[in-house]
């Protein structure tokens, strides 16, 4: 049986959060941490202790064959100074299944959560209350064992850290120009494209980056095969809305099962959209636009949560919309999730884990 051990210290001094906050560069005082070794019974060594770097042999397996998984979510603190995450146990099940992909032991849904639970209660200080900020919580799984030798490494270290953020747009919520690329490819069929694991991110850099030289802030990936279904964006699923109907792709097993994408399918259902997860061509998305028929894209994601999009480009062909004002669709979800987040709104769904 695992158990939870608090290693904690007295604090010396009163958390200070800095006025900017950039995403995801400073950390909370405390970490959860878990090893995995099968001789020492699976995972154990469960504690939450101060914040440390890690040492990592120089051969673990991690370094050179990538056997690495990761989460994202959020913690938030209520306009009634309750303090909430939004859908967690989602993320500790498809930290779950990306691990099974990765050949990763998997680990115990509810005692992940009750640490969780435990750390973000210890460092609800580090929780900002200005609006549109939170608590981003960043768990990391990966493989430990020194050896060359191409094999699924037999131990592994588990980390959940906390890093307090800002709003994703500082200066609002505004559209971004996106990019459609038929150069690269992220993932293909029975690949790991639905698994939240390292390699995925390094395959789609040189994109991103080619993408953002010509002025794109992101790049939107089409299927690996025919280069003509539309997939998912960087770090976000995609959503179309056409005059009758919201698409979004379906999950092939090459886009990243978002809990975003999850809850917006949710609400348009609560709110009688006609929406369908199916498989949505780039050339049917430029042929509605063609004929009117395309009122707007938006992407989403934990840390953005909706994103719509002001341009989209795709060899010479431009895609054209408010580059000033997102659509109503995008900002009508972005309120009612911002809104269910932060307790603005009721939780219909009960979507919210609280912290007492
Ligand atoms: C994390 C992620 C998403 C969005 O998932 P959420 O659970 O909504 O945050 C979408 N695509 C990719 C590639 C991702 O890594």
């Amino acid at each position: 049986m695992n158990e939870l051990n608090i290693d904690v210290l007295e604090r010396e001094t009163k958390v200070v959060l800095p006025e900017n906050l950039v995403f995801g560069k400073i950390y909370a005082d405390y970490v959860f941490e878990m090893d995995y070794d099968e001789d020492f019974g699976g995972w154990h060594n469960a504690t939450i202790k101060k914040f440390s770097k890690v040492e990592l042999h120089p051969a673990a397996i991690v370094l050179h064959y990538g056997q690495s998984i990761f989460e994202g979510l959020k913690a938030y603190k209520q306009v009634d100074g309750k303090i909430a995450l939004f859908r967690p146990e989602k993320n500790i099940e498809r930290l779950n299944r990306s691990a099974k992909r990765m050949c990763i032991p998997e680990v115990d849904p509810q005692f992940v959560l009750n640490s969780l639970l435990e750390l973000i209660k210890l460092e609800k200080d580090w929780i900002p209350t200005k609006p549109g900020h939170s608590l981003y919580i960043r768990p990391v799984m990966f493989a430990t064992e020194p050896l060359l030798g191409v094999r699924a490494s037999e131990t592994y270290k588990l980390i959940i850290m906390l890093s307090p953020v800002g709003p994703y747009y500082p200066e609002g919520f505004k559209p971004v120009p996106i990019l459609v690329t038929n150069k690269y490819v992220r993932a293909v069929r029975k690949g790991m494209g639905e698994a939240k694991t390292a390699g995925n991110y390094a395959a789609g850099m040189l994109a991103q980056k080619e993408a953002k030289k010509e002025g794109y802030s992101q790049v939107l990936w089409l299927d690996g095969i025919e280069q003509k279904y539309v997939e998912e964006v960087g770090a976000m699923n995609i959503f179309i809305q056409f005059k009758d109907e919201v698409a979004t792709p379906s999950l092939t097993g090459t886009i990243l099962p978002g809990i975003t994408r999850m809850s917006v399918i949710q609400l348009l259902k609560d709110w009688n959209y006609n929406i369908h997860e199916r498989l949505v061509s780039i050339d049917e998305v430029i042929e509605a636009y063609d004929n009117k028929k395309l009122i707007e894209i938006f992407g989403t994601g934990t840390a953005a949560v909706i994103s719509s999009v002001s341009k989209l480009k795709f060899n010479e062909k431009l895609l054209m919309f408010d580059e000033n004002k997102p659509g109503d669709l995008g900002t009508k979800l972005y309120e009612e999730l911002t809104g269910i987040q932060y307790g603005k709104i009721e939780d219909r769904h009960g979507w919210m884990t609280y912290i007492d």
